[in-house]
């Protein structure tokens, strides 16, 4: 990790994040009714640990989920540049294996869409940390320029990344 990234990652774990999506109080054990992640002590995960007692799992739909439903996503990664439009298939493919690096430890990050707009890609997130990650594999693995913009109060990021030849 080098400075700008470091200073990055402090910057978000700094910015005081309350992510509207996570106020729903859940007491005890909950499974998301529609992914099927499991919500224990406080994380949603995908993994519920050996011992845990789920007879009185209530039935919820997780932060994610609601996000995806009401079309609300926390962070949204854009692309642009000439290098995006000959080199899709790659840049793809390396959002796409971030999103399962990172959606298999933390449930709740996840891609919501990935849509075509007048030459740019734009991709939405269901959590900051993910759009976060997108920015930085991206810059490690295509070099380009990237910009961070995290909303003031809201539980929201915003990251342009852009390569001309
Ligand atoms: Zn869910």
């Amino acid at each position: 990790m080098d400075k700008f990234q470091r200073s990055q990652k402090d910057k978000l774990f700094k910015t005081p994040s309350h992510d509207p999506y996570c106020l729903q109080k859940v007491e005890g054990t909950a499974i998301c009714s529609q992914c099927g992640a499991a919500y224990q002590a406080g994380n949603w995960t995908w993994k519920v640990p050996e011992n845990t007692v789920i007879h009185d799992a209530q039935t919820v739909t997780c932060p994610a989920c609601r996000r995806i439903e009401d079309n609300q996503p926390a962070g949204t990664l854009t692309l642009t540049g000439s290098f995006l439009l000959e080199h899709r298939g790659e840049i793809v493919n390396l959002i796409e294996n971030t999103e399962k690096l990172e959606n298999a430890d933390h449930a709740l990050e996840r891609i919501m869409r990935l849509t075509d707009s007048e030459g740019a890609l734009v991709v939405t997130t269901t959590g900051i940390h993910l759009a976060n990650r997108l920015g930085h594999a991206l810059k490690a693995a295509f070099k380009g320029h990237t910009d961070y913009q995290y909303g003031d109060d809201e539980y929201q990021l915003s990251v342009n990344w852009t390569r001309d030849e």
